[in-house]
């Protein structure tokens, strides 16, 4: 049996550790994509491994209205983490349901409905992150998702101050798309965001999914902008791959925030992943190891691939190659005959995005595989 709506790869695996999966046949695989940012502290860190079967042994659930230590520590941390003054935390169990709770606060802290995203951005699967999604593959098949979305260009800050008027509820977006191309933003660019947001009363929603968590090589990437949104998303490796998202909220929002729940929000065993991944984020700096060895690897792929490849851009350990060939061959080509594992973002763009715990080895091996695949 296999899965009706993904597309397997044809490598069943079995075991992970550190920066390495391992498959059934044992052949070992530098994992720099297959995870989807989901394992930033590397596979099966062992402080993350324990902290989760202690607290598997102890309480595996309880419903969030009776606090268990793991949440309340959780919370605690996540309030410190947050920036600036975005210190309220709800929490979820995914990336879509991250974004689905922001958009919902937004519209109920404001009392309004309007929402402005941009071209290129995703945001997730669910209804009403999907709507707003750009990719109509995504959506077509699937409307009439939530109304009243409008689209402006990412990066054009005049169309987001013609968007953004007194009916809008919030503006959604990604600091540095991912899906969409690894297509970073100017400060410029996401400073006027804060501005017009913050003139019409709406609420500015980053959605740091997969730009958070040191990855970008600051805690979160609108820090590196000097840019505090009134709502950021989190989810992807927040707990090393098992199912969380979060939702932190500036207190404007948090006070206007109307009915919302969820079963498992906040469950035990995944609040005790996160807090022991968050642990090692902080204790080892993986965000400043991250801009280092991003900035390593951006550098070598330049001067070993330069004619290879059309552009390389990104920030810390979140890396897009823009190459000559379609992307998926390429990627088939690096895992079957290289052992490197990538991910594509759009048809010519290999995204790169390794656990942050990756050193200068791990880039060398990849820029090598890349020179080969690419060549
Ligand atoms: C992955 C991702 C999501 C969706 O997260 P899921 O956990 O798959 O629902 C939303 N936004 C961004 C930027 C993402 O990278």
């Amino acid at each position: 049996m296999s899965s009706f709506v993904f597309s397997e790869k044809p490598i069943p695996m079995a075991s992970g550790e550190g920066m390495y999966l391992s498959a059934e046949d044992g052949t070992e695989y530098l994992d720099f994509g297959a995870s989807y940012a989901c394992v930033p502290v590397g596979h099966s860190h062992p402080d993350v491994v324990e902290a989760t079967v202690e607290q598997a042994e102890d309480l595996f659930y309880v419903q969030a209205s009776y606090p268990a230590a793991a949440r309340t520590a959780l919370y605690e941390q996540l309030s410190e983490l947050g920036p600036g003054d975005v210190d309220n935390v709800w929490l979820c169990n995914s990336g879509t349901e991250a974004n689905e709770a922001a958009l919902k606060f937004a519209r109920s802290a404001t009392g309004r409905s309007k929402l402005v995203a941009t071209t290129r951005g995703f945001h997730g699967r669910t209804m009403g992150a999907l709507a707003t999604t750009w990719k109509d593959e995504y959506k077509a098949p699937y409307e009439p998702l939530i109304g009243d979305v409008e689209f402006v260009p990412y990066g054009d800050a005049e169309a987001l101050a013609e968007a953004v008027d007194d009916e809008t509820a919030g503006v959604i977006m990604e600091p540095l798309q991912g899906e969409g191309g690894i297509n970073p933003a100017s400060t410029e660019y996401l400073r006027a965001a804060r501005v017009h947001t913050a003139q019409h009363g709406a609420a500015l929603i980053m959605d740091e999914i997969q730009t958070g968590l040191g990855r970008t090589g600051t805690m979160w990437a609108c820090e590196s902008h000097d840019v505090v949104p009134d709502v950021v998303t989190s989810a992807k490796g927040i707990a090393s791959g098992l199912p969380l998202g979060a939702t932190l909220v500036r207190d404007w929002v948090a006070d206007g925030a109307a009915s919302h729940g969820s079963t498992f929000s906040g469950n035990p065993v995944v609040s005790a992943a996160a807090g022991a991944t968050l642990d090692v984020i902080e204790s080892e700096s993986l965000a400043d190891h991250a801009a280092e060895t991003g900035a390593y690897l951006r550098e070598r792929i330049e001067t070993e691939l330069g004619d290879d490849v059309r552009d390389v851009r990104g920030a810390g350990l979140m890396v897009g190659v823009e190459v000559k060939r379609g992307a998926n061959r390429l990627l088939r080509d690096l895992a079957l005959n290289h052992q490197v594992l990538a991910l594509p973002a759009g048809r010519t763009v290999l995204r790169l995005l390794p656990p942050l715990v990756a050193e200068e080895e791990h880039c060398d091996a990849v820029v090598e595989a890349l020179a080969e695949v690419t060549g």
